[in-house]
């Protein structure tokens, strides 16, 4: 049935906790959604979600300031000293919403259950190094089994996980605001985060140690453009690895320039090797990787255009291999890599 947290002081008083959003900052589907989230988990008997009224410990849902990339994620499993949040994408499901709720409410990922290799295998080779840890066993103290093991558990990530996505929360911060975009990249087995401003450019890379917490900073660019420092307004970074090489992809959706950076040793940001002007309003940048070789996804919202590039031997991305037009309306597009394959997901928020 689940794994929920083993430390009482984590758990919340007779299984209630209070919740509470501010109307204007979600839409109103999005408030359809958590209700119905609400009162779904309210309905199993298990759990109480009620309203906030003055109490000092309880759950926030805020929206994601880095909307569109698909995850939502709980600042704690379980209770924590005071407000704690649950942050969401825009339009995110029900299901994603009861998923997050119950980390909140103290569910880890089912996954992580000790009894797991009994169930499911856990392909560590195809995975980003950086993800590996949120397929960690977790046992007692910190973590206990309810029931039996359950496949179809909301909780239970498969293998869209296995390719990347967000797992249990390892660590948590209060840094300053307004970091809007937090990439998990990999300099050989070195697992690194990078951390970028698009307001200001300001640029941190830290490492992340093998039980996936944060480093410490090795990195700053804080200069402002022009003065070989990254710059502002960079909309999409996304990591690639060609052979041993590991590379950074920068996209600029107002003008259309794109760069590619190579990873130094120490991990920290390498040579540019490549840097054009395409043209303006590219949304969704994905890197994949299939038998023939390491390709770039390429979606433009505002016409449902779409690219696939090469990315050549040496990092750069090379001439477009396929071009379509899906028409408008699609505003994510994300790939699934599963081992040697990858799967195109589209999403119309
Ligand atoms: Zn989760």
């Amino acid at each position: 049935m689940g794994l929920i947290i083993g430390l009482v002081a984590n758990r919340w008083p007779g299984n209630c906790a209070p919740y509470f959003y501010e109307k204007g900052q979600l839409t109103p589907s999005e408030i359809t959604n958590i209700n119905t989230a609400v009162s779904n988990l309210n309905a199993t008997g298990l759990v109480r979600l009620i309203w906030r009224a003055a109490q000092t410990r309880y759950i926030q849902v805020v929206p994601d300031y880095q909307p569109l990339d698909g995850i939502c994620w709980s600042s704690h499993t379980g209770m924590s000293a005071g407000r704690q949040e649950v942050k969401l994408d825009p339009n995110a499901g029900v299901g994603v919403i009861m998923h997050e709720f119950l980390h909140a409410l103290g569910v880890s990922h089912e996954h992580k259950r000790p009894d797991r290799d009994d169930f499911v295998g856990v392909n560590y080779r195809v995975m980003n190094i950086s993800r590996r840890a949120d397929f960690d066993k977790a046992a007692a103290p910190a973590a206990v089994i309810v029931g039996p093991y359950d496949l179809d558990s909301i909780m239970h990530i498969r293998d869209v996980a296995a390719s990347g996505a967000i797992g249990a929360i390892r660590d948590n911060r209060d840094w300053s605001s307004d970091w809007t975009t937090a990439l998990p990249y990999a300099r050989g087995p070195q697992a690194c985060l990078l951390l970028y401003k698009r307001s200001s450019g300001l640029l941190r890379l830290h490492t992340l140690a093998a039980n996936g917490t944060v480093g410490p900073m090795f990195e700053e660019s804080a200069l402002p453009p022009g003065t070989g420092a990254i710059g502002d307004d960079w909309t999409s970074i996304k990591h690639y690895r060609i052979g041993s090489s590991d590379y950074l992809f920068f996209l600029r959706k107002s003008t259309g320039e794109m760069m590619v950076h190579g990873v130094g040793y120490n991990g920290g940001l390498g040579q540019r090797i490549q840097f054009a002007d395409w043209s303006s309003d590219w949304t969704s940048a994905e890197p994949f990787t299939t038998p023939n070789g390491t390709f770039l996804f390429l979606l433009k919202t505002s016409d449902g255009k779409v690219h696939v590039n090469r990315i050549e031997d040496d990092g750069s991305i090379g001439p477009i291999v396929d071009q379509r037009n899906f028409g408008a309306g699609w505003t994510s597009g994300a790939v699934i890599q599963r081992g040697a394959n990858a799967a195109l997901v589209l999403i119309k928020a």
